[in-house]
């Protein structure tokens, strides 16, 4: 059985994801700022990890974007495959969402051609990463990503022989290196594996994960935890003024690779971890 969504209905769900998602910092953000408030031994860094709480609040009760920096709009969808999009261009329909969202909600407009740097006026073209799955919904995710913590994301090809010691040290060598620049407490996406573009993929995704979620394998979750203490012993703490809570959360997603190969990814997020999600 074919089920018909209209195009329309796919741009209003995106317009209002990325406007709930620039206004609304996630619950389970906020619980993480509340932990780290409990656990941290630095006086400064718990007054910054109040501001960012009271920052927050402020965005849910005036319904303002939580920063000015409102991000590129990436967008995950996940279309089942028994869904027959009708009245429009799908990618067309994602794009005008997003060109709705940004001006309705009155968030910065961030995209631009790179080398004019002249801006594009609605924040699209979207980043569109598309899969399609079994059924007959549609699942969108808008996750705008700001340019700071971006700017601190790489993509390499270590040598397999390195192994999982290798790839703990590059993470953590990364986070080290971007010091303040990501505005931490940070959450960092871990890609291992597939390809090179893959790996980067596999980064972003688990940005996507809810704070305190360890990946299903044991062993992999062993690892998160591992780096996680690594990072927060770096000393940058909130917003780069000294602590204990440099990272929220490490995620890891592996996936195999090419036997030459032995690809990783570390995409980092900084505090404004904003995705919203909605199934149509
Ligand atoms: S890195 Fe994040 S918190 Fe910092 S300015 Fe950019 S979007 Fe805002």
């Amino acid at each position: 059985m074919i089920r018909e969504i209209a195009a329309r209905e796919i741009t209003t769900a995106v317009r209002d994801l990325c406007i709930d998602a620039n206004y609304n910092l996630g619950d389970d953000v906020l619980q993480a700022f509340d932990r780290a408030l409990h656990s941290d031994t630095s006086e400064t860094a718990r007054e910054v990890l109040k501001e960012l709480k009271e920052n927050a609040q402020i965005a849910r009760d005036e319904k303002v974007p939580l920063c000015q920096d409102t991000g590129l709009a990436v967008v995950f969808v996940e279309l089942g495959q028994d869904v027959h999009i009708t009245g429009g261009d799908f990618t067309k329909a994602i794009n005008e969402g997003v060109r709705q969202g940004y001006n309705n909600g009155y968030l910065r407009k961030s995209a631009c051609d790179p080398i004019t740097r002249k801006n594009t006026g609605d924040n699209t073209p979207a980043i569109i990463h598309l899969e399609i799955v079994p059924g007959d919904k549609v699942k969108i995710i808008v996750a705008p990503k700001g340019g700071g913590s971006e700017n601190m994301s790489r993509v390499t090809m270590l040598t397999p022989a390195v192994g999982m010691e290798g790839i703990k040290d590059f993470v953590v060598q990364r986070v080290q290196e971007s010091g303040a620049n990501p505005c931490p407490p940070t959450i960092i996406g871990v890609g291992v594996g597939g390809t090179f573009e893959r790996s980067a993929l596999l980064a972003k995704k688990a940005l996507l994960r809810t704070l305190g979620k360890r990946n299903p394998r044991p062993e992999l979750a062993r690892i998160e935890e591992e780096i996680l203490a690594r990072v927060n012993k770096l000393g940058i703490g909130p917003m780069g003024y000294g602590g204990d809570t440099t990272s929220l959360d490490v995620f890891l997603e592996m996936e195999p690779c090419h036997i030459a190969s032995l690809p990783v990814a570390v995409n980092v997020q900084c505090h404004s971890a904003r995705h919203k999600e909605a199934v149509l």
